[in-house]
């Protein structure tokens, strides 16, 4: 984090919903109402999203608008459920936030290295994306197959990295610089990989450094109560003074 900049925690959701009998990980869904009462709870905190776009800028060191205690609310791989669930929810605070999507899986099931994953879970269309961006909301890339880039031959990884920014630009109709590895897995020629291929901003989870091409996040996983939440809000705040 740049000194003197304001401390954004930064938080990442997967799926809002309830996980259907057999889910394989069930610990990605949150249950509407548990997000309903975490984003209560943020507000009573005095927490207000910041705009993803203001976000950006302010880690680039542009002017921006940060309000007095900011968040910043995140959702990875494109479950149709953020566009069903937790829009609307979050719509009513007056909160915004930022998607990345698996390119390779638009409109159609989550399915990652050739491997069934809820294979009846839809995520989101163009057409979906299209109107979350509408509503101030980034999307960014989570590659083309949700694949673990550290293992990936150099040639790969720009493929991952180039490709699925060529899809979603295509499918938003605009220009896409974020980026947010699949399982928060980074490494440094990674990142310059990232870099190099055009996006400005990459989000990792619990391990990032804290420069602006791994940014840690807390994730926020099914089974988190209420005295949960409150903790790991508290190690986004942590992890955001990196
Ligand atoms: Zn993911």
């Amino acid at each position: 984090m740049t000194p003197g900049a304001a401390v954004v925690p930064v938080l990442a959701y997967h799926r809002i919903g309830v996980p259907p009998a057999g889910a394989l990980h069930p610990d990605t869904y949150v249950h509407p109402r548990a997000f309903a009462r975490q984003l209560l709870i943020l507000k009573a905190l005095g927490y207000q999203a910041i705009a993803p776009a203001d976000y950006a800028r302010l880690r680039l060191g542009l002017p921006c608008a940060v309000p007095r205690k900011p968040i910043l609310i995140t959702f990875d791989d494109g479950s149709s459920t953020v566009f069903s669930e937790a829009l609307p929810l979050l719509r009513r605070h007056g909160f915004s936030a930022a998607l990345f999507m698996v390119a390779s899986r638009l409109g159609r099931s989550a399915v990652w290295d050739g491997e069934a994953e809820d294979a009846d879970h839809r995520q989101l269309t163009a057409g979906e994306l299209r109107a979350l961006r509408s509503e101030g909301w980034v999307i960014g890339s989570h590659s083309v197959t949700h694949a673990r880039m550290t293992s990936l031959t150099p040639e790969r990884r720009a493929d991952e990295l180039i490709q699925s920014k060529k899809t979603l630009e295509a499918a938003v109709g605009a220009e896409l610089d974020w980026f947010a590895y699949p399982y928060g897995a980074f490494d440094s020629g990674l990142r310059d990989a990232v870099s190099r291929a055009g996006y400005r901003i990459a989000f990792a989870t619990e391990d990032g450094d804290g420069d602006l091409f791994s940014v840690p996040r807390r994730i926020i996983g099914g089974r988190a109560g209420l005295f949960k939440f409150l903790r790991r809000l508290h190690q986004a705040g942590r992890l955001a003074r990196k």
